[in-house]
């Protein structure tokens, strides 16, 4: 498994520039596309944080019968 979080732009570039270091997702707001110099949004953020997370539960739960 990974250990640092990945989000995606919309070009579909996932590499971000950060004044900072990136550790959580929280390190994601106000960076920048490296492709399109978009910056990313909390919303954007919380909207893929979401779906990954809804990803893991599906998986475990697929993993989880009865
Ligand atoms: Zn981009």
């Amino acid at each position: 498994m990974s250990s640092a979080p990945q989000v995606k732009c919309k070009c579909g570039s996932t590499n971000f520039e950060s004044s900072k270091p990136i550790r959580s997702l929280d390190d994601f707001v106000g960076a920048k596309c490296e492709k399109c110099g978009k910056a990313i949004s909390r919303k954007e953020i919380d909207d893929q944080a979401r779906s990954l997370a809804e990803a893991v539960i599906k998986k475990s739960l697929k993993n989880f019968t009865l």
